[in-house]
């Protein structure tokens, strides 16, 4: 709304007072005036300004001192004297003020902002705005072409919605230029000097954890174990975290990050955080102050403010930061962080693809947000925006992401960052997804649809509509009722349904289509579908090889430089890229040697399935039906082990006729525990014989359309039992081994 006014207003000045030419025709009358007192990063603005308005225009403007170019045809780059004289009664910004002005004065234009960011901020808003300039990744700007440019009166003011925005996608993290031109203005990596020349990326956070190593078992729990965790009657030696409440534990944390502050002056809060674990310490001082100040927040809100009361004196301008994570997640009572404290509260166990206050999943974070917003003088989130479990895996939190900043904003929240693929570049449209959070952080209030629009038009050209159209398909079918999700989503979710993926990809086959003459832009429309190429690799690899979905995942990997698929071996899902087409590159292989088998000339009508039960204790499958003769025989509904799950020492024999739909590559997938082996038309297809935990066995059959035989020899020798068999078909079935599929022989 702001915009369509200044918009309407320019309209009206442009009609009543005439205009004034930036450039026309490959020649402009303008300089760039900035002091030669300006801060590196105001002359960094405008040599900025310089390099975008030439890729524009192709003129390249002289920059000159304040005492350089000619009235009328200035563009003043910074707060100097010369803004001082044109524009009376304005105030020159605090240096770390990032909020920013951009005016005309007759034909001078004024950009101005604090010194710090500021004023290169004015900057990029005018190249964004007026010239229509774009930075969509470290890789990919646009200056469109213009003949000429005029204008008659600019005026624009613009102020940070969140103060610290810190965008934690790889390619922001380690691009400052784009990090600087995306309005970000965080670096977070220890060690790392923000400062004058990483524009953009000036306000650091030292550290994350730091009590896991600023002091440390290795160091301390051989002369003093009274420094770590008590837990059932013992001081813990591992990784676990601090004995809050004992006085040289304070006295060393105090020491330790004064030392840290002296030796990397350069960042605005250091880390006082718990370790990444849940083992608190549970001594009786630890218990009676938890108890005291409302749990274990307050405990650790007492400690941190002596930290910072500690450091205050030297440090006026810095803040010690402090977790609401996990076991410290709600606000405590009876105690107040210090104004040198900040709180960095964060999202992870919350459901991403609902608002905080519409959906159970979120309303305890909800409640602990405003019950800190309500206390710490400095609130800061630690939001998860994506899959960690597997980068790639669709995340609906397209209109989430805007809501949940918003609360955040009117939470008091000072920063904000936002976690993304921080280790690799493999998040789905994770272009589009770094680029939306950086405009909202900077306007919680943005339309973003309007800014989808805008990103995906410019990003994707012709095809920038159908990866809307998908954005949308993805909305609905995982945003269906009673569908939830926080950070840590499985490839095997069943809100992935088959539906997603085919009318995904044939929402993806159009996209191709319509920029199939423009390589680099269908390279960009085959990396956003990699994501759906990935699911149905996973869930139905049949019709994964026939559609090429393993080799689009493949040619995105290796063009990407895509290394990793998950943030770690945790997750369970696919970690390294190189496993993910090694496997792929194993199942193409057994996929191509598929065996052929013609269908039996028969034509059962009865569904079921018949089996023959026997008991006793053998350790292959076969071992079981020389030695022992069944001792139950019936018909089931489809296979099952249909045993008391406690019981050892049995087996099954199951025989059937498989109806195969179509002619075809059919997957054949079995889990079993413990021996399985599977037998179509007298050939041994899966072998998982003999005794062992949960093994999976995959194998591909050609198969002629019509009936063909199935045993399946299952035995149980001890501990857990389990046997599942599910069916990839060419026709697009994909399940469990469905029970009308199934004939007695
Ligand atoms: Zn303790
Ligand atoms: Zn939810």
């Amino acid at each position: 709304m702001k915009n369509l006014s200044i918009l309407a207003i320019a309209i009206l000045l442009a009609v009543s007072c005439g205009s004034h030419k930036l450039f026309k025709d490959g020649q402009s009358d303008y300089t760039i005036v900035v002091s030669e007192d300006a801060t590196p990063s105001e002359k960094y603005a405008a040599s900025e300004l310089r390099n975008w308005i030439k890729e524009v225009s192709g003129v390249e403007l002289p920059v000159a001192g304040l005492d350089g170019g000619k009235k009328g045809k200035r563009l003043i780059v910074g707060y100097n004297t010369l803004t001082e004289t044109m524009v009376p009664g304005s105030v020159k910004p605090v240096d770390r003020d990032d909020s920013f002005t951009l005016t005309s004065k007759g034909g001078d234009i004024l950009f101005w902002g604090g010194a710090n960011r500021g004023t290169l901020y004015a900057v990029y808003s005018f190249l964004e705005e007026e010239l229509g300039c774009r930075w969509f990744s470290s890789k990919v700007s646009v200056a469109p072409h213009k003949d000429s440019w005029e204008f008659s009166q600019l005026d624009r003011h613009e102020e940070p919605g969140i103060i610290i925005r810190d965008n934690c996608y790889l390619d922001v993290r380690e691009n400052p230029a784009f990090s600087g031109r995306m309005r970000n203005n965080f670096v977070n990596l220890p060690g790392e000097k923000p400062g004058e020349t990483l524009p953009g990326t000036a306000e650091g956070y030292w550290g994350v954890h730091a009590m896991g190593y600023l002091m440390t078992p290795e160091e301390y729990y051989a002369e003093h174990p009274e420094y770590f965790s008590f837990r059932d009657g013992e001081r813990l030696s591992g990784y676990s975290q601090l004995c809050l409440s004992n006085p040289d534990v304070l006295r060393i944390c105090t020491e330790k990050i004064r030392n840290v502050m002296r030796q990397n002056p350069d960042f605005l809060i250091y880390s006082m955080e718990q370790g990444d674990n849940r083992l608190y310490c549970q001594c009786e001082e630890c218990e009676t102050l938890a108890e005291k100040y409302g749990g274990q927040s307050g405990l650790m809100v007492w400690f941190v403010n002596q930290v910072a009361d500690a450091v205050k004196d030297e440090f006026p301008d810095k803040f010690i930061g402090t977790f609401a994570y996990q076991y410290t997640r709600h606000a405590p009572k009876d105690i107040v962080p210090r104004d040198n404290v900040v709180i960095r509260l964060c999202s992870i166990e919350c459901c991403m693809f609902h608002d905080y206050d519409d959906c159970e999943q979120n309303v305890a974070f909800m409640k602990d947000l405003k019950d800190w917003s309500a206390i710490a003088p400095n609130l800061y989130i630690w939001d998860y925006v994506t899959d960690f479990a597997q980068y790639c895996l669709p995340v609906a939190n397209w209109k989430t992401m805007a809501t949940h900043i918003k609360d955040f904003r009117d939470n008091n929240a000072i920063g904000i960052l936002e976690e993304g693929d921080y280790q690799t570049v493999s998040c789905e449209l994770r272009e589009l997804r770094a680029w939306l959070l950086s405009k909202l952080m900077w306007n919680p209030d943005a339309d973003v649809d309007a800014l989808i629009e805008d990103f995906t038009d410019g990003y994707y050209g012709a095809a920038g509509k159908y990866v809307r159209e998908y954005i949308a398909l993805s909305d609905s079918i995982l945003r269906r009722p009673g569908i939830h999700s926080d950070c840590y989503i499985d490839a095997s979710d069943p809100m992935y349904t088959d539906e997603l993926i085919s009318e995904g990809r044939k929402i993806f086959a159009a996209a191709k289509e319509a920029v199939a003459s423009d390589k680099v832009l269908h390279d960009r429309v085959e990396t956003a579908e990699m994501p759906l190429c990935f699911l149905q690799m996973h869930k139905n690899p049949v019709v994964g090889f026939q559609e090429g979905a393993d080799a689009l995942v493949r040619r995105v990997v290796e063009r990407e430089g895509i290394n990793r698929m998950a943030e770690g071996e945790w997750s369970g899902g696919i970690m390294e890229a190189k496993h993910l087409l090694d496997n792929y590159a194993k199942l193409a292989e057994s996929f191509k040697e598929a065996p052929q088998l013609s269908a039996a000339d028969v034509n059962p009508t009865v569904h079921g399935v018949s089996f023959q039960k026997y008991e006793g204790s053998f350790m292959t499958t076969s071992q079981m039906v020389w030695r022992e003769d069944p001792v139950h025989e019936g018909i089931l509904p489809f296979i099952k082990i249909d045993t008391e799950p406690e019981l050892d020492h049995f087996g099954y024999v199951f025989d059937c006729w498989f109806k195969a739909e179509v002619d075809g590559i059919h997957q054949f997938k079995i889990v079993s525990d413990d021996g399985a082996v599977l037998y179509l038309d007298g050939t041994e297809v899966i072998n998982l014989d003999g005794s062992h935990s949960p093994k999976t066995g995959i194998a591909f059959v050609n198969l002629q359309k019509g009936f063909h035989r199935l045993k399946l020899r299952y035995f149980e020798d001890c501990e857990g039992q389990m046997l599942d068999i599910y069916l990839a078909a060419p026709e697009g079935f994909n399940g469990p081994l469905p029970a009308n599929r199934l004939f007695i022989p």
